[in-house]
């Protein structure tokens, strides 16, 4: 019987490569390394591992069975509605937690120590004093209480934050005093110190902090995005910044990545940008290739996948 080909098609395929050859050593792994191999391939494929596959090429992939997402977001592929039916769709989300929400910590302690504030002071040589607040008693937002968010909420939780939400369809979550719907959205944003944005960019979340939602926001308030930059209006969020209508923002991910350098949010010093890096650490890939290699015996027996996308609901 031949083995089972995984196709991979990621800007850099190395430590995938490196993962699924120690966990799936009887499958046969390929690289495509630009977008003409996947094209060329597609037709082949059965089973690929992608992370920003071409658009609106998928009606050729007549072999397909399973689409392995590599990040958890899944922006960069649906909608496709080229897709044929029967294709099962997974993403990475579940492997992220930890470090993201140590990353969500570091910003919100950034703001909340002032720490640009001390290495700007110590690049002059200037000893100068400033009062710092404390994070116990502040209400810590999270839009999105998914994998990540829960995550993030019980790191909150930990430093007597207290915290609330956002979740699509609300479930009680540990430590979360009220899940709300998004259409209260805006009640969470008025309450909180610190909002952080862990939702998926779909078609109901594209332009959600949109400048009455930022309005929303207490002055004093610091907004985290470490999910999608198409989730928050740029233009009114630098406006914000600018005119300290709100205190501050880190910002992992912009509309336009790289973030072109004529944008203004560059240039604002109460603004934190780093260049879409939170969701990456060591031993990533190992975390993928054992999603992928638990998906490809459930695509055998017929069970669920772990971390089926739905693609109706765009997440
Ligand atoms: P999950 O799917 O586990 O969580 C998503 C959460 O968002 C769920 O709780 C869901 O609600 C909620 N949600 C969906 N739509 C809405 C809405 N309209 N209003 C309110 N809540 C909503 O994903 P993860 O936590 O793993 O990841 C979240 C996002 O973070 C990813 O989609 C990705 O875009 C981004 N990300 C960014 C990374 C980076 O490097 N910067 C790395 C990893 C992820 P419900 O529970 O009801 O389904």
């Amino acid at each position: 019987m031949n083995a089972l080909r995984i196709h991979i098609h990621h800007e850099s395929p190395d430590a995938f490569v490196a993962s699924l050859e120690k966990r799936l050593p009887d499958c046969e792994l390929v690289c495509w390394r630009s977008d003409e191999d996947f094209l060329r391939g597609l037709p082949e494929a059965e089973v690929i591992l992608a992370h920003r596959p071409p658009r609106g090429q998928w009606a050729r992939a007549s072999r397909l069975r399973l689409l392995q997402m590599s990040g958890a977001g899944v922006d960069t592929l649906l909608p496709a509605p080229d897709l044929l039916p029967g294709v099962r769709i997974a993403n990475a989300r579940g492997i992220h937690g930890a470090h993201m929400s140590e990353f969500a910590l570091a910003m919100i302690l950034a703001f909340e120590k002032r720490l640009p504030t001390w290495r700007e002071h110590q690049q002059k040589r200037e000893w100068v004093y400033h009062g710092m607040g404390t994070l116990a008693g502040k209400t810590l937002g999270i839009l999105g209480l998914g994998a990540i968010g829960r995550e993030v909420a019980r790191v909150g939780g930990a430093l007597g934050m207290r915290v609330i939400g956002t979740q699509r369809t609300p479930k009680p979550v540990d430590g979360v005093e009220s899940v709300l719907p998004p259409e209260r959205t805006a009640d969470v944003l008025r309450q909180s110190d610190f909002v952080v944005v862990l939702l998926p960019l779909t078609a109901e979340t594209r332009g959600l902090l949109n400048a009455d939602m930022l309005a929303c926001l207490p002055r004093h308030a610091v907004l985290v995005n470490l999910a999608r930059g198409g989730i928050v209006d740029e233009a009114a969020l630098a406006g914000a910044l600018r005119e300290r209508r709100l205190r501050g923002a880190a910002l992992d991910v912009f509309e336009r990545e790289p973030l072109p350098a004529e944008s203004p949010l560059w240039d604002l010093p109460n603004a934190i940008l780093t260049p879409h890096v939170s969701g990456w650490f060591p031993g990533y890939a190992d975390g993928v290739a054992e999603i992928l290699g638990e998906n490809l015996a459930r695509l055998e027996t017929g069970e669920p996948l772990r971390n089926e996308v739905d693609p109706a609901r765009g997440y």
